[in-house]
């Protein structure tokens, strides 16, 4: 059984690589655009799939904190809509789930 520290660990590192794969995909967007029409309409459909990349990394990574905020005030693994536990089970898939799965499943 993992502890909630355990949890902070795998939380901790997957933030850390969802940082960097944020800051490589800001690279890319701060890359100037070709002045050519052609080319810069491809590159403009490019450049909508790296931000929605960026969107669903913030969002993760807003999850993320909002679990390790758990870890630190005691309530990780304790759903926050309705205070159950949340199952090992499902903690070791979402880690940074913050619904047990019959919440999650009324959504
Ligand atoms: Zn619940």
């Amino acid at each position: 059984m993992k502890t909630p520290e355990d949890f902070r660990k795998i939380l901790m590192s997957r933030l850390a690589e969802l940082d960097s794969r944020l800051h490589e995909i800001e690279a890319e967007l701060d890359e100037p655009h070709s002045k050519d029409w052609e080319d810069s309409a491809v590159e403009r459909e490019g450049d909508e799939v790296l931000e929605q990349l960026g969107q669903s990394g913030l969002d993760e990574i807003a999850r993320i904190r909002a679990a390790l905020k758990r870890v630190r005030d005691g309530s990780f693994g304790q759903c926050v809509q309705c205070g159950e536990e949340i199952s090992h089970e499902r903690l070791e898939t979402l880690p940074d789930t913050p619904l047990c799965r019959n919440c999650a499943a009324a959504l």
